[in-house]
């Protein structure tokens, strides 16, 4: 498999020939950052680990050299960052028995270009190989500008298939802004109790994140958790841990559908649900 930039890797955990362990993904999730995919694709991760018909593939579109920094990281170089992201990011992958990990390397710049060809190319041909059921990637409601554009990358990628490659399913996750808001209706909920322990130690090992200055597995944990709890108000916790995400399917099914105009459908539904209930309870 070639990518465009010339630092982009593959790796295989278990060391299958690359064709055969991209041919087995049945799960695709596709995230911006060296750590988005283990705090936002659990779902994923949990359904395919151990298991001989279903497998996780992961695609990471970033370079890291931007990120952030802070303590024992607070010097290192952009080209020192990057390389502990990636090996963070290699460890996660065989925590997780990923089928398979791409790692695309591009700069963040790059793909907030509108429509830039070599990431739409790269995301076509990973989707190409690996044929994935359901393809995970960001929702579009997120308020990280490279989530949004690797979201509609994505998109444009898997509209460009032809209609019998395309996955059955599009799926976007939470990360730079949850999906609490959506009325209840729209979500895709997910189970995620099982396993806590695999998942805590998945997240754990993006130590240049984390002791860098913000605690992501206790934020991610903890936005499960809550959503677990706060999902019914009157039912109790049938499972403890619930990720949400925003069925992006019609975005593929029908590729002329506007991507913001069906965004903002889901918005207007929220905003119609909190005036109903004021008015509803508001003394006339
Ligand atoms: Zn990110």
């Amino acid at each position: 498999m070639k990518f465009s930039q010339p630092t982009a890797a593959l790796l295989i955990p278990d060391q299958q020939p690359v064709e055969k362990a991209l041919a087995r993904t049945t799960h695709l999730a596709i995230g911006a950052h060296l750590d988005d995919l283990e705090f936002m694709s659990w779902s994923a991760i949990l359904e395919c680990f151990q298991q001989n018909d279903k497998w996780y593939t992961g695609v990471t579109v970033t370079d890291g050299r931007g990120s952030a920094r802070a303590n024992q990281y607070a010097d290192y170089t952009d080209e020192q960052m990057a390389a502990v992201r990636h090996r963070e990011q290699i460890k996660a992958a065989q925590i997780g028995e990923y089928a398979a990990l791409a790692m695309l390397d591009f700069k963040s710049s790059d793909i907030k270009i509108p429509g830039n060809p070599a990431v739409i190319g790269d995301i076509k041909d990973l989707l190409l190989a690996a044929s994935p059921r359901i393809v995970l990637t960001h929702n579009l409601a997120d308020k990280h500008d490279t989530h949004v554009a690797v979201a509609l990358a994505t998109i444009q990628a898997i509209r460009e298939l032809p209609e019998d490659k395309r996955p059955k399913t599009l799926h976007g996750c939470e990360v730079w802004r949850n999906l609490d808001w959506m009325s209840d209706e729209d979500k895709v909920v997910k189970d995620v109790s099982e396993r806590e322990n695999l998942m805590m130690s998945i997240m754990s090992v993006f130590d240049s994140q984390i002791s860098g200055g913000k605690r992501y597995d206790l934020a991610t944990f903890g936005r499960k958790r809550a959503n677990a709890t706060y999902f019914a108000s009157h039912a109790t916790d049938k499972a403890s841990l619930l990720e949400f995400a925003m069925d992006l399917t019609p975005l593929v099914k029908d590729p002329k559908l506007d991507v913001a105009a069906f965004v903002s459908q889901h918005i207007e539904r929220f905003a119609r649900d909190v005036e109903t209930r004021l008015r509803k309870f508001q003394k006339k």
